[in-house]
């Protein structure tokens, strides 16, 4: 018995109400979403880039809210620290900011 890759797609209905196509687009194509350090519900910074997924981590430093540009270690942080290192998250979806920008525009001209 042989597969058909399209076999999934045969499976839709032939016509799909917009709203449902839409759905359907940005379900594949949007970005992952960045979730809050697992540890301090701090934001997470890119810690690595290229090849596979993007590695992301809890940044240990903050602002310095006394001068501005400046930045300090957040209490109790340290240059790569075993926070930062627990607080990896793997981004593997990277969605297509393109595809998204054409269903922005097309429920623009819709007005969905
Ligand atoms: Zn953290």
């Amino acid at each position: 018995m042989s597969h058909d890759k399209s076999e999934y797609w045969n499976t839709l209905p032939k016509t799909m109400p917009d709203d449902l196509l839409l759905e359907a687009i940005e379900s594949s194509y949007y970005p992952a979403e960045i979730p809050p350090c697992h540890i301090c519900g701090g934001k997470l910074s890119i810690a690595s880039i290229g090849g596979g997924p993007t590695i992301w981590a809890c940044t240990p430093t903050e602002d310095d809210v006394d001068e501005n540009g400046k930045w300090v270690f957040k209490p109790g942080r340290s240059v790569v620290d075993d926070h930062y290192s627990k607080s990896r998250w793997q981004q593997y979806r990277h969605g297509d900011s393109r595809v998204m920008e054409l269903v922005k525009r097309f429920k623009e001209l819709k007005g969905i």
